[in-house]
């Protein structure tokens, strides 16, 4: 049998079997189609083109075939399952694509990521899912200790190979471990490590105008030899300085955290009322912003960093917070609500 009569009877019965089968797209891995192409290289030189051809005529003609049987769910009109039922009498035009803008805090993302890469830190990207080994374990975390039930957080069904759910992170610590780790190398080389991590964490939480599941932190870290308290507190100082375009003055009180010791909550003085009290800062003069502290010993050791000689701070700031001051933003629920009304005041 010559090439040609070949390909029309593998034809003939593969479109025969089409009909048959209940799993149309099958007949696209039918071993008869992929026999012919295996042949190609047998053929003489001026033989191939055309075999080559007629081939592909064939399996463009089966694949054709396959999309017409699956054509009857392609006719459905598309609707929009989360619009009121009204909307989906007609499919809605799209938006100009004009109007659209930046997301307030993706904006200030952008800005806040800026100062600190003029500041010499590398930008980083976090994940929406994580293990409970970068959650908790690697930041000092004892199994079952009652802090790990301050980050309530959402779950997956599927586990890890320790038997552990995924996670969504509920902080943006979980990637200390893994910068610690990609940076290491920089402290032989007599660098520092110097890393921020702005991005997405959630929270199991009560909502109101101060709580949302969804929010942005900026985690910050830096390691180095000698590296002291005084200089995490200058860091943040100079930041906080040149995000609101004033000299502030920073506060720090004793905290706990199980990753850095010591700790500290850190406030700033009130950039609207210059300590006098305002609407912004409660009448206080100052605002509560983050938390921070010195690397613990055993968060270093899980990167394999030796903590008798280097020693780093680290923070985790909320970005939410810091742009709803800079904006009069009231209620933080506005950021996740879709909004157009909120979110085109701040187009540009
Ligand atoms: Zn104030």
């Amino acid at each position: 049998m010559g090439p040609n009569e070949l390909v029309a009877a593998v034809r003939k019965d593969l479109l025969a079997r089409f009909e048959s089968l209940e799993k149309k797209s099958d007949i696209l891995k039918a071993p008869e189609l992929k026999d012919l192409f295996k042949q190609i290289p047998a053929l003489e030189p001026h033989e191939r083109a055309e075999f080559g051809q007629k081939i592909n005529a064939l399996s463009n003609e089966l694949k054709e075939l396959v999309a017409s049987a699956a054509a009857p769910i392609q006719q459905l009109t598309p609707i929009d399952v989360t619009a009121p039922m009204d909307i989906n009498t007609a499919f809605p035009s799209f938006l100009p694509a004009e109007h659209g803008s930046v997301h307030p805090l993706m904006k200030e993302v952008e800005v806040l990521s800026g100062i600190f890469e003029r500041m010499g830190f590398s930008i980083e990207e976090s994940r929406e899912i994580d293990d409970q080994y970068h959650m908790f374990d690697a930041l000092n975390f004892p199994k079952d200790h009652p802090a790990r039930d301050d980050y309530d957080t959402f779950m997956t069904v599927e586990e890890d190979e320790n038997g552990e759910r995924f996670v969504a992170p509920a902080h943006t610590s979980t990637m200390q471990n893994r910068v610690l780790k990609k940076y290491a190398t920089n402290l032989a080389k007599g660098q520092p490590i110097a890393a921020v991590v702005p991005d997405r964490v959630f929270r199991n939480e009560d909502l109101d105008a101060r709580h949302e599941h969804t929010f942005y932190q900026v985690e910050g870290v830096y390691v180095h030899k000698g590296v002291h308290a005084g200089m995490l507190i200058a860091t943040l100082q100079e930041f906080l300085s040149e995000y609101y375009k004033k000299t502030v003055e920073v506060r720090t009180n004793p905290f706990y955290f199980p990753f850095t010791e010591p700790s500290f909550e850190m406030a700033l003085s009130c950039p609207f009322c210059e300590k006098a009290g305002c609407k912004v800062c409660s009448f206080e003069g100052w605002i509560e912003l983050l938390g921070c502290g010195m690397i613990h010993p055993e968060v270093l050791k899980a990167a394999s960093i030796d903590p008798t000689v280097y020693t780093g701070f680290a923070w985790g700031l909320g970005i939410d917070r810091l742009v709803m001051m800079k904006n009069g933003i009231e209620d933080v629920r506005h950021f996740e609500s879709a909004k157009l009304t909120f979110l085109r005041q701040f187009n540009d």
